[in-house]
């Protein structure tokens, strides 16, 4: 039965100056109900454009109280049973709702997917990761705080062709991969840099009981290919859980982030390399990277340089500078270029060395 639910936010008057719009309360009602399964919840969200998903809520309901999300329903999700972990084979599906400490602690990721587990454990705190879940990292909105501030009208995300206050603005903790002049926003998640590099799946629910796998490699969508849209989820369509792929026996794996401060920061830059060595031959190697994209960033072209290679210092530079050609930067952002080739080098060579050690 829907309850109805008012909640108090503060909501700026774009019209006037920030200080003089903080401390405008508006009360806005919003429809909050619990359905029994996940074919209730998706077609609750389905037959309403201005309902939403809830989960974890902790990022949802931050955007909520600063008035960037303004959903009238909201279906929480969080009893449904998308919880928990299975191993089959070489395969592991990981229930959407299940927490980041939960999946951090799983045996599996410590054996087979190191990376992951790093990534798990250097993203927010643990706090936020009892209650933070898996699905809702992956479609958590962008930490760029012209988009999280309504008194900021130029947001093309927010607000379609309104501009982008970031590009004239202080930009540092954005992208230099996949936007352009009209976005530059990052995706900040950790968790999801790894899961790219393991060619992870998301399982998704849709409208008529429809399901639909949908690579991560192909799961958002560049800055610079739409500012406003963030991912090839439809309506309504709910992501249940993500296949990941477990690495076979012989691969190590890492996840190397680079940030301001040791502890609940953002990524600079992050590096996740997982490598087959054959004595000091790669044999195979999967890279993506962090803070630097508006999608976690798969570097294919830095792993087709390495494969077959000898361990040597110079090539992963030269294959860091492949991955960062053509970025776009702005003065705030440019150290990112050498931060990301810096960051990737010495994953690499972590990891070539350790494997061989
Ligand atoms: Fe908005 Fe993107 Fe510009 Fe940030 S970088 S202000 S999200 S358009």
């Amino acid at each position: 039965m829907p309850v109805r639910g008012v909640r108090q936010h503060r909501r700026r008057d774009p019209r006037r100056s920030r200080a003089a719009g903080r401390g405008r309360c508006v009360m806005r009602a919003f429809v909050y109900e619990r359905p029994a399964d996940v074919e209730q919840a998706v077609a609750a969200v389905a037959a309403d454009p201005q309902a939403a998903f809830l989960a974890g809520g902790t990022t949802q309901l931050d955007l909520m109280k600063d008035g960037v999300w303004t959903p009238d329903r909201l279906v929480d999700i969080t009893r449904l049973p998308l919880r928990g972990i299975m191993v089959e084979g070489q395969l592991m599906r990981v229930g959407a709702l299940t927490t980041m400490e939960q999946l951090a602690a799983e045996p599996a990721v410590t054996e087979r997917l190191l990376m992951v587990r790093e990534a798990l454990l250097a993203g927010a705190s643990t706090q936020l990761r009892n209650m933070a879940t898996i699905g809702g990292n992956l479609l958590q909105r962008t930490r760029c705080r012209y988009f999280r501030d309504p008194s900021v009208a130029a947001c093309n995300r927010r607000s379609p062709d309104s501009g982008c206050a970031a590009v004239d603005n202080t930009a540092r903790m954005h992208a230099i991969l996949g936007v352009d002049e009209r976005c530059v926003a990052l995706h900040a998640s950790d968790v999801a840099v790894p899961l790219v590099a393991v060619d992870a799946q998301a399982l998704v629910a849709g409208p008529g009981g429809q399901q639909r796998h949908i690579p991560l490699t192909e799961f958002w969508v560049r800055a610079d290919e739409g500012p406003s849209i963030e991912h090839v989820l439809t309506h309504g369509e709910l992501v249940t859980a993500v296949d990941v792929p477990l690495l076979p026996a012989g691969w190590r794996s890492g996840y190397l982030k680079v940030r301001d401060r040791a502890s609940y920061e953002f990524a600079l830059c992050s590096a996740a390399v997982a490598v087959l060595m054959d004595g000091d031959l790669i044999a195979d190697v999967r890279i993506a990277l962090g803070g630097v994209g508006s999608v976690p960033w798969r570097a294919r072209q830095a792993e087709q340089m390495l494969r077959g290679t000898h361990v040597d210092p110079v090539r992963f530079e030269q294959a860091g500078r492949a991955t960062v050609a053509g970025a776009y930067t702005l003065p705030g952002t440019a150290f990112k270029v050498d931060l990301a080739v810096a960051t990737l080098t010495r994953q690499l060579l972590a990891m070539t060395t350790e494997a061989n050690s």
